[in-house]
Order: structure tokens, then C-alpha cells, then sequence
């Protein structure tokens, strides 16, 4: 079985800030990437050429107080004589999202929204910078903006991406179409059942894949192992990356949970390709730093139920399965550029103008 690691992504972006190139449209946008733990943002052009790139902690007890903050920081940072200037803001936050309204609920990694209710997230933001303020499911943006750069023809890819972060989503690309559904959570398969004996997910219900497999699920099982006294090179405060990689450097423990979550992501994975027929599934989110670490164990274990069955090798025969730095910062560039397309569309039709 080959598979090759990340075909389609282009190499992560540089840190720092670049000199700004000459653009006819003259016109940035902010994007920026709300997670559970860490907030990217980026300003990029029309070419989604990244000109500015910081990541701060999340600050969910304020978090339209932090956002506001980074916005105003990053048009100042980029303000130029030559008339480049930000000229609209995209914002990608989990949950249940309404592009149309810039409303967000159910946001459960980040701090409250828990029961449903709604924050208007994007009419906030734009009231407090005074730019047009977008708002996405981040994980579609990220979807989004694989699709649109990983393709040289005009044939769209079929894809997934599947992050596994704080928490874990699928954006899903068919046919150079996002997936929302009829429901506006189509993608969420943090919430399928991984585990039915496993505790209480944020969400709710018993045993989520997220609640056992995401980044604190992990980093939650390598405490516990190695607070019952089990020999191992992990410390007590070992992150998933640090488990994966002492898993390929030969660490038994480390090993025994790679493979544990391993087997959980590559059910998720199978699930998407037999549901969806995607030709490409890409790993991301914050556990996907752990890189060739965590794609390995995961290609394996999707290679065991290859062998055992004929009808998943049939839907993995012309699958790759990849793996996406975070570094990239896909959700924040693609946010970027679902906010410039609003925005340029928005001005044709004459919305916003005084
Ligand atoms: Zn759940």
C-alpha cells in the first residue's frame, strides 16, 4: 500500500512579514481561526499570498473582547502609504455557524454557548473594528481553502478534512461544494459514538469520538497511565505529540495509545470515504503537529482494515489519505478568503454602502 504524505498542500508559510507585493486590488483581509486552545490570524492578499502571521492563546472569557483586539492589531501592523489596506474580516469559529448572520451557537470548546443560545458574533466584531466581519465553521474554511489549493485543474476535488484538535469536525468539499446541510452541522463527527463506556462529552452524550480521541482525550490518557505507575518516557504533562513521537522512538506506553487512537481516527476516516466517496481525506487540527508520528499508526490501522476487508479496500483504492500541517494555518487563510469573496460581492450589490 502506498500512500503519499501531503500531495496536495503547499509548503507552510513562512513566519514574519514579507514585504508587500503590488496587487491591483490593493485589498487584505484578516482571517482568523478561533480554537479551544490557541487563535491564528493571518492577513493575506487576493493572491492569499500570507503578509501577517501571529497565534495567541484563546481567551474564551472574553472572547469578542480578544478578537476585536487582534483585528484592530493586525490593520494597524498592515496599514501601508501604498494604499494596501484591510478591507474586511473573516472569522472561523466551531459549532453551529450562520455564515448569512454571523451567528454562532453551540460553541462548546470555547467557553459557553453550551445551551444552544446565539451570539452574533460577526454584527459584534463589525460594530467594534468598523470593517465588514464574516463569520465561517472553521473547519469548513479550512475545507474550503484546501480545495481551492490543491487543485491545479478545474476538476474539484472530492475531499475531507478531518480536524483533531481541542475538539474534532470534518469540513467535507463535493464537487467544489462545502457541505453544510439541512441542519448546518453536517461534518460533526466529533459526536458519532467512539467508545459508549467512555465518560461524558461536552456535548452531552456518553462516549464521543472527540470526548476520547481529541488532543485533550490524549494527552488525559497519558497522564493517567503514567500517574498508575506504568514505565515510560512520557512525563506527566505529555502532549499528543509528545505521545506519538515517543510511540515511534520505540516507548511501549506511548505506542499502546498511539495505536488506541490510531484505530479511533481510522474508523472516522473510514466512515467519511464509505459515507461521502472522497477521493482525499487530510489530517489536521492540532494533534496533526505530531506529522509523520500520527499519520503512520493512523495508515496502519486504516492498512489492517484494508487487508480485512475487500469492500473497504475497494473504497480506499483510489483514496489518499494525507496529513496537514497546522501550521499552514488552512482555517485562517481560508477565512481570509471566504471573507474577501463576501465582501467583493457584498460591494457589487451595493450592501453596506453609505
Ligand atoms: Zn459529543
Amino acid at each position: 500500500m502506498t500512500m503519499p504524505y501531503a500531495p496536495v498542500m503547499p509548503s507552510p508559510i513562512a513566519g514574519g512579514l514579507p514585504a508587500l507585493a503590488p496587487h491591483t486590488d490593493h485589498l487584505l483581509t484578516v482571517g482568523i481561526d478561533v480554537g479551544g486552545t490557541k487563535t491564528a490570524y493571518v492577513v493575506t492578499d487576493a493572491d492569499d499570498r500570507v503578509l501577517l502571521h501571529d497565534v495567541v492563546p484563546t481567551d474564551t472569557t472574553r472572547l469578542a473582547g480578544q478578537l476585536g483586539d487582534l483585528i484592530r492589531d493586525a490593520v494597524a501592523r498592515c496599514s501601508t502609504d501604498g494604499g494596501d489596506r484591510v478591507a474586511a474580516v473573516g472569522v472561523a469559529v466551531p459549532g453551529h455557524v450562520e455564515p448569512d448572520s454571523g451567528t454562532i451557537r453551540l460553541a462548546v470548546n470555547l467557553g459557553g454557548n453550551g445551551d444552544g443560545s446565539a451570539m452574533r458574533l460577526g454584527p459584534m466584531l463589525a460594530e467594534s473594528v468598523g470593517l465588514p466581519c464574516y463569520v465561517e465553521h472553521d473547519v469548513r474554511a479550512a475545507a474550503s481553502w484546501i480545495e481551492s489549493s490543491g487543485t491545479d485543474t478545474d476538476v474539484p476535488l472530492d475531499l475531507a478534512y478531518l480536524s483533531v484538535g481541542t475538539g474534532i469536525s470534518a469540513g467535507i468539499v463535493l464537487n467544489g461544494r462545502v457541505l453544510r446541510g439541512a441542519n448546518g452541522l453536517a461534518g460533526e463527527v466529533g459526536h458519532v459514538s467512539a467508545d459508549p463506556d467512555d465518560g461524558r462529552c461536552a456535548c452531552g452524550l456518553i462516549g464521543c469520538l472527540e470526548h476520547v480521541t481529541a488532543g485533550p482525550a490524549i494527552a488525559r490518557m497519558a497522564r493517567e497511565a503514567v500517574a498508575s505507575g506504568r514505565k515510560s518516557t512520557l512525563g506527566p504533562n505529555a502532549t499528543p505529540t509528545d505521545v506519538f513521537r515517543a510511540a515511534e522512538a520505540g516507548d511501549p506506553l506511548a505506542a499502546e495509545l498511539a495505536v488506541i487512537v490510531a484505530e479511533r481516527l481510522a474508523r472516522a476516516v473510514r466512515s467519511l470515504v464509505l459515507t461521502l466517496g472522497v477521493s482525499y481525506v487530510v489530517i489536521g487540527g492540532g494533534v496533526a503537529s505530531a506529522g509523520e508520528a500520527l499519520l503512520r499508526p493512523v495508515l496502519e490501522a486504516i492498512g489492517r482494515e484494508r487487508a480485512a476487508s475487500p469492500l473497504v479496500e475497494a473504497a480506499f483504492a483510489d483514496t489518499r489519505v494525507v496529513i496537514l500541517s497546522p501550521t499552514v494555518e488552512a482555517g485562517a487563510r481560508g477565512v481570509a478568503a471566504i471573507a474577501r469573496r463576501r465582501v467583493l460581492a457584498d460591494r457589487r450589490e451595493g450592501v453596506g454602502e453609505r
